[in-house]
């Protein structure tokens, strides 16, 4: 592959079915009025990790009710080609992925509501969650929100992403073999990225805004010591050149104000590993959170400190972040899920 060639498996458009999201909230359905609001298991998210909750729920006769989102899937909607989900041999495109697990959460009497949460009261029984208008009542809840990726907000990089612009190594690094390639960050996982990167790619060039990394020393020495990366520091990258597919960034010194003369660097990718977002702003502080936002775990277990509640995939995650890591949650918080309704039931007979 050239680097004027779009990588295979970018930029897809997978029909998601018959249930699919209207894009723009404002323009959404509500809620359909069949939809039972009384449920015994609300899941929040429709990424691995809910879509794996709600096929084991289900297959438990709980008939859950998963609220996914205006744009459901999770991250591998925006993803290529999938190549490290087991039972794939050939790869499975992320949205493809994600539609197979879907209906198969729903052959067994999961209900899907394509809408955002807005809000929800975990502060007594039954927990209740809000979403366009209407009110959902649980005795159970798993907390399968994922995280967002952050971005660095150029037009440019909106526009290809998919197209050579990328958050993810592991996921889309193999489509760059023989190319020179991007990462932007300076912490452990830009720093990460850039070393599996050097798998692929003839040269990696890692951008980071100042002038010392924010990531361990262990990792610093490794990149520091790798013949195939170029470090750029005091760099920032301030658009992402390329028609249908990446070619070039330009890069800015941050020290050297509005009058540094911007540098183009001729890449095929560009990977922005600048930290990700965990998506818990919808549950309002109700359940504890890391330094880093990450919701925490009550034990070794999906429990979370609310009884009922339970947590799964990258929402909580900030360490291994795969798809078939967060569906494994998932089917803990499933089973966690399950046993907890089971006792509480026996205890009230
Ligand atoms: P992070 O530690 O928050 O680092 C984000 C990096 O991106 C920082 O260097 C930051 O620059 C830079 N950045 C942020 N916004 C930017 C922007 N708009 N433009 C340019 N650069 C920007 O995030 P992370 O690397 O994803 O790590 C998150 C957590 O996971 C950390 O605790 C990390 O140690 C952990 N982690 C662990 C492992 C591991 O143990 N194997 C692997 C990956 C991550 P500044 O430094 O200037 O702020």
């Amino acid at each position: 592959m050239t680097s004027g060639e779009t990588p295979k498996g970018f930029g897809l458009a997978i029909d998601f079915g018959a249930a699919a999201p209207a894009a723009d909230p404002a323009v959404a359905t509500k809620v359909a009025p069949s939809t039972p609001t009384e449920a015994k298991l609300l899941i929040l998210g429709s990424g691995p990790a809910g879509l794996t909750a709600a096929i084991y729920a289900a297959r438990a006769g709980l008939a859950p009710v998963v609220i996914g989102g205006y744009a459901p899937g999770g991250q591998l909607m925006l993803t290529s080609e999938v190549e490290n989900f087991p039972g794939f041999p050939d790869g499975i495109d992320g949205p493809e992925l994600m539609a197979k697990m879907r209906t198969q959460a729903e052959r067994f009497g999961s209900i899907m509501v394509d809408q955002d949460v807005d809000r929800v009261d975990l502060s007594a029984e039954p927990h209740r969650v809000w979403s366009a208008g209407r009110e959902f009542r649980a005795e159970a809840i798993i907390v399968a929100t994922g995280a967002s990726a952050l971005w660095l907000g150029l037009e440019s990089e909106t526009r290809l992403r998919g197209r050579g612009v990328s958050a993810c190594a592991t996921c889309d690094g193999f489509f760059f073999k023989g190319q020179e390639v991007v990462v932007v960050g300076g912490g452990d996982t830009a720093l990460e990225e850039a070393l599996f990167l050097t798998r692929f790619a003839t040269k990696v060039h890692l951008v980071h805004r100042r002038d010392t990394f924010r990531a361990s020393k262990i990792m610093i020495s490794r990149v520091e010591a790798h013949p195939t990366i170029q470090l750029h520091m005091n760099r920032e990258v301030i658009e992402v050149l390329g028609e249908k597919s990446t070619e070039a960034v330009m890069l800015r010194d941050t020290t050297a104000g509005a009058s540094g003369a911007p540098e183009r660097l001729a890449v095929g990718g560009l990977f922005v590993a600048i930290g990700h977002k965990p998506n818990t702003a919808l549950l309002g502080g109700a359940l504890p959170v890391d330094a880093a936002g990450y919701l925490q775990l009550e034990s070794d277990s999906t429990a979370s400190q609310i009884d009922g509640v339970f947590i799964a995939g990258d929402v909580h995650d900030h360490r291994y972040r795969q798809a078939v890591t967060a569906a494994g949650d998932g089917c803990r918080a499933a089973l966690d899920a399950e046993r907890w309704l089971a006792e509480r039931d026996a205890s009230r007979s």
